[in-house]
């Protein structure tokens, strides 16, 4: 069989780029090993974890409301139908995915691609799936395989020591569980399973949550969950892990423990690896490098003419909207256009309790790379609706580029900040200054004001903090 563009994988990154393709009358076919559309992203990832976090964040609540005299009960949680509510969710939006599909004559088609050489897939699928073609060809191919949990080599899987696909399944609520890795998949979950009820330890073996986010913005993060999880150990490392059966033995050798305790389950969550070498790669002029992304233009060229790619296969940040983004880009690049990717500000969310959002630049880049930045930060104390959400600790933080007073970015911690973080980005993309920040009225009594209040403080005539004059309006 033979088409005009292959895309390999249904994940945002490949089912954004087959509809596109489809839209603008490209005969397009999509093969995807999975019976369901929707990648990492939506079968074990974004969305399963979101639609478990707003569980653990109503769970959350209806305990906080005991400081407003409001009492709840502890949760009866019947995990069947949480699990079910959940699974109901992937299979609307696949079910959504496949429709659409249909509706733009995208083919697709459920196997392994494998490479064979810069014009042919090879397509493979286990002994239950009935394959009508063996091969195809094509013109050009988009690759969108994406990523898998990366389990270091010492760590074996059981059923007790999982990566966040079993954490997604919740197939129990674990009296005790250890996350490895404090990024943000390892406290998502933990801060999902910790709702839940289970006993939640975090072991980390850098010096503090989130690498790579700026400080101040985990602060208020590390201090919250500090009450929320059982034990958080920094510089520790996980010197040996053993399933034992009724439990997981687990040496910790750190600056504050050393010691060997059992916990009912772990989850391992040190990071992803591109699935580049999956996909015969090899048999083409495609390049790869040191750590797995398959190496990429700003058009989502590889080296190979025949072969584009995108995604959590090309780099970091590993996330789904840099992945349809590209997408688009590679599209359009196929079509003779000068599109590029050539972002401002890919947002980043940390979907805990609260909520860490940062776009563009970020203090520890622009530290290491010595770029001339200005920080001003609005303390969410001095905000009515953060008092009247009883949710003070949150700060709204803007890199301003002290000559040209353009925004160059935004960090917030607080509840909500995924959702407050998009202003952010189409401020840095539109160039925006301070003053347009400033004196664009913004709903009260919102947290979104806190951008227009972070820009005064910038000019020293914020109206709710006394902060003297650096800067003359
Ligand atoms: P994927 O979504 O991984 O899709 C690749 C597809 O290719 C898969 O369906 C796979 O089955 C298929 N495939 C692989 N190899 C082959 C082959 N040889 N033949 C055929 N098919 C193949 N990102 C966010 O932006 N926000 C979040 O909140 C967020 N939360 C996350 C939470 C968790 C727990 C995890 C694990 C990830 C999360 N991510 C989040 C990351 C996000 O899921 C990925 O960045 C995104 O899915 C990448 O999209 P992609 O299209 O590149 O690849």
């Amino acid at each position: 069989m033979h088409t005009e563009l292959a895309v390999l994988g249904g994940g945002p990154g490949g089912y954004a780029a087959a509809f596109l393709a489809a839209d603008l009358g490209m005969q397009v076919t999509l093969i995807e090993q999975s019976p369901h559309l929707g990648g990492t992203c939506l079968l074990r990832g974004c969305i399963p974890s979101k639609a478990l976090l707003h569980v653990a964040r109503v769970i959350g609540e209806t305990r906080e409301m005991a400081e407003w005299g409001v009492e709840f009960g502890p949760p009866n949680i019947q995990l069947d139908a949480l699990r079910a509510r959940k699974d109901k969710i992937i299979s609307t939006l696949t079910g959504g995915l496949a429709a659409l599909a249909k509706k733009r004559k995208v083919q697709v088609i459920q196997a392994r691609g494998v490479l064979e050489d810069s014009a042919r897939l090879r397509l493979e699928a286990d002994d239950a799936v009935r394959l009508e073609y063996n091969a195809l060809t094509f013109d050009r191919i988009i690759l969108a395989a994406g990523s898998r949990p990366a389990v270091p080599p010492v760590f074996e899987l059981s059923e007790r020591v999982m990566t966040s696909v079993a954490a997604l399944q919740l197939a129990d609520i674990p009296e005790s569980m250890l996350v490895i890795g404090g990024g943000y998949i390892g406290l998502e979950l933990g801060t999902m399973y910790a709702e839940l009820g289970s006993k939640v330890t975090v072991v980390e073996m850098l010096d503090g949550l989130l690498p790579g986010a700026d400080r101040d913005l985990v602060k208020p993060l590390h201090r919250r969950v500090s009450s929320l999880f059982e034990n958080i150990h920094l510089k520790t490392k996980v010197a040996a892990l053993r399933d034992a059966g009724s439990a997981v033995e687990v040496t910790l050798e750190g600056d504050d423990i050393n010691e060997t305790l059992t916990f009912d389950r772990v989850l391992i969550s040190t990071g992803r690896q591109p699935n580049s070498d999956r996909l015969g790669i090899e048999n083409t002029q495609a390049k790869v490098d040191d750590e797995g992304f398959i190496q990429v233009d700003r058009q989502m060229r590889t080296a190979d003419k025949h072969i584009l790619a995108i995604g959590d296969l090309v780099g970091q940040p590993m996330l789904a909207h840099k992945a349809s983004r590209e997408a688009k880009v590679a599209i359009e690049a196929l079509r003779g256009e000068p599109a590029a990717f050539e972002p401002q500000a890919i947002p980043a969310v940390v979907f805990t309790d609260p909520e860490i959002a940062w776009a563009g630049l970020t203090e520890e880049r622009a530290k290491a790379d010595g770029v001339n930045y200005q920080t001003v930060v609005y303390p969410w104390a001095a905000s009515g609706r953060a008092q009247a959400l009883g949710r003070t600790e949150g700060l709204t933080k803007l890199l301003i580029d002290p000559d040209t007073e353009r925004v160059l970015g935004v960090g917030i911690v607080g509840v909500g900040a995924g959702e407050l973080i998009g202003e952010a980005v189409l401020a840095i993309e539109m160039g925006c200054q301070a003053r347009d920040i400033a004196e664009s009225i913004h709903p009260h009594p919102t947290m979104s004001e806190t951008y227009p209040n972070a820009a005064e403080v910038f000019f020293g005539f914020a109206t709710e903090v006394y902060k003297p004059k650096r800067k003359k309006r």
